[in-house]
């Protein structure tokens, strides 16, 4: 199964959070990265005084359910002291399944595709980076997705 993770970190050196993430998921059993986008600076989504934040999107082959992998980045998370302060606060590591295969899942734990991704540059951006013709599954067209957005703030490092 090929599955889509976001990767996102506004503290702890960011670029570093990111690596060590992208090294643990692909040191995870079962879970192979395959691909990566550039990384992508952006400002925080409350636009409070919290610090830009760095974002990425690998592509994964695994056979893990998606469950499974929800599992190995809430893991990841953990492991790299992901301090949960409040929504949106700043965070050292988060990992959201954006995709999985074409998988529509709503369950109390875990929704995908990612439930706020058509509205996220620092997602569309890169994953179509990676994919430039992705049909998401529900929501479409990934050019048609950026296209509904605003990407000015977005910054390809
Ligand atoms: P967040 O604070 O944004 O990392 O949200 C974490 C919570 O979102 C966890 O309780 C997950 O179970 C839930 N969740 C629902 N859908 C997803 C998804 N596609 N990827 C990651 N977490 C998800």
């Amino acid at each position: 199964m090929l599955a889509y993770i976001g990767l996102g970190s506004n503290l702890n050196n960011p670029k570093q959070q990111i690596k060590d993430a992208l090294i643990a998921l692909n040191s995870a059993a079962d879970v192979e990265v395959v691909s990566l986008s550039s990384l992508y600076r952006s400002p925080p989504l409350d636009a409070t005084k919290q610090p830009d934040y760095l974002n990425a999107v690998c592509e994964v082959n695994t056979h893990l359910t998606a469950l499974e992998l929800l599992y190995v980045c809430q893991n990841i998370e953990t492991e790299q002291h992901r301090v949960r302060e409040k929504k949106w606060g700043a965070r050292t590591i988060d990992l959201d399944i954006l995709i999985y295969g074409v998988q529509v899942v709503a369950s109390k734990q875990l929704v995908v595709p990612h439930p706020e991704m058509m509205n996220r540059a620092f997602v569309l951006v890169p994953l179509a980076e990676i994919e430039p013709d992705l049909k998401v599954p529900i929501l479409g067209d990934i050019q048609e997705l950026i296209a509904k957005i605003d990407v000015s703030k977005l910054v390809k490092l």
